[in-house]
């Protein structure tokens, strides 16, 4: 059979650094993933916040497959149209002022990194370059990402660390303001926690850390590779605090399920990147970055009300079904925390079986479903999500 032959060449060949279902997806449509034995799921997880029109949307493939046919690399010797449209579509949703393109999200809190230290450091002398991030924060798997994360348990193992980064309690204005001495740089937040459990900062929080930020010119760089490009029902997810970054990071849902990572800056932040100061073979890639145009456009006002709609029936019906304590996040990033002695991974499990992917973070449901939901797949879920807990 198919899917146990490659299962078993994936354990043999495939470094074991992941936990997998026991499911080879074959193709997928819209919502719907299907394995290689031929069964459908309702996927509510858009390759962990990744496939934001769904599988293979026909103005993303149209938009992939025509530039895959006219060019489909050069290098950053050269101009090219994709990634300048791309650029400027960015700005104008966002409000940054420039754009760096990598390859993931943990790339693009590099560059983010980069940016902070460079600006902080011509403008402030050498020793400004302490990076603050919270606890339970996520940011990536590299050697620097893993240091701004503020989760022990994935640096196990993995140290020397770089220097200079510091953690600080997330919603603890006290705690931030104790740590943030003469060295500190930059401050790094994600406006939701996403690996850390969905838990969205206090908007008092952050208007708080924002104006202490401005008074002694620390970035604010905002990760947003999982909030950002609709997800909560925004552009950005800052937007709800009507927060004002220095520093933008994107990738997850930027490409439409091709990699793509970016840095948004300011014009201050971004001028003090000249020539030389930091690059990416792959960044600004043309295939990919006409696919993440094709979402950009795809994402009008009519797109974002459903977003927000389909958000507000989810949370409604999971708050009413068995055993949930509590619906978390903004928008359609969503956490779902259960009563002691119901385990979200159970759930996962038994919803897989019933026909409905979704996934977890720490001790809670994890759903990130494609943007492009209609209010009948949001019925299905919560329908399949309600056997599932009423036998739990
Ligand atoms: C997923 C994620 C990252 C890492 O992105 P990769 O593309 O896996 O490198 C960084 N920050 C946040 C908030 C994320 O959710």
């Amino acid at each position: 059979m198919q899917t146990e032959k490659v299962i078993r060449r994936d354990l043999k060949y495939i470094m074991h650094t992941y936990n997998r279902s026991p499911l080879v997806l074959e193709r997928g449509m819209g919502m719907t993933a299907y394995d290689a034995e031929g069964n459908a799921y309702l996927d509510f997880t858009s390759g962990i916040g990744v496939n934001s029109l769904g599988y293979c949307h026909p103005a993303w493939v149209a938009a992939v497959a025509e530039q895959a046919g006219r060019l489909q690399h050069t290098s950053n010797l050269y101009y090219t149209a994709p990634d300048a449209k791309l650029a400027k579509r960015l700005c104008r949703r966002t409000g940054m002022d420039q754009v760096f393109f990598g390859n993931s999200g943990a790339e693009a809190n590099e560059g983010a990194i980069k940016c902070a230290r460079k600006y902080s450091v011509t403008t402030f002398g050498p020793d400004r370059n302490k990076v603050l991030t919270l606890v339970n924060s996520f940011h990536g798997r590299t050697l620097a990402t893993l240091t701004a994360t503020g989760q022990d348990v994935f640096h196990r193992d993995f140290g020397p660390f770089p220097g200079n980064f510091a953690y600080v309690a997330a919603n603890d204005f006290d705690a931030l303001k104790a740590a943030a001495d003469d060295t500190v740089c930059a401050v790094m937040m994600e406006m939701v926690q996403g690996e850390g459990g969905v838990v969205a900062l206090d908007p008092d929080y952050v208007h708080q850390v924002e104006s202490f930020c401005r008074e002694r010119d620390i970035l604010i760089v905002v990760d947003e590779v999982q909030t950002g490009v609709g997800r909560t029902g925004t552009f950005l997810a800052c937007q709800h605090y009507g927060l004002k970054p220095d520093i933008v990071t994107l990738a997850k849902g930027l490409g439409g399920g091709l990699p793509i990572g970016a840095v948004l800056t300011t014009a201050k932040v971004g001028a003090a990147m000249g020539p030389g100061s930091h690059g990416s073979t792959f960044g600004g890639n043309p295939v990919v970055c006409a696919g993440a145009c094709a979402v950009l456009d795809t994402m009008d006002d009519d797109f974002m009300k459903n977003v927000n709609d389909r958000a507000v029936q989810l949370r409604a019906g999971l708050a009413a079904l068995p055993h949930v304590t509590a619906v978390t996040g903004l928008g359609l990033m969503v956490g779902v925390a259960f009563e002691e002695g119901i385990q979200a991974a159970d759930v996962r499990t038994a919803c897989e079986h019933a026909g409905l992917l979704v996934l977890t973070a720490k001790d809670r449901l994890r759903l990130l479903p494609p943007l492009i939901l209609t209010e009948q797949d949001v019925t299905t879920a919560l329908n399949i999500l309600a056997g599932v807990l009423e036998n739990a």
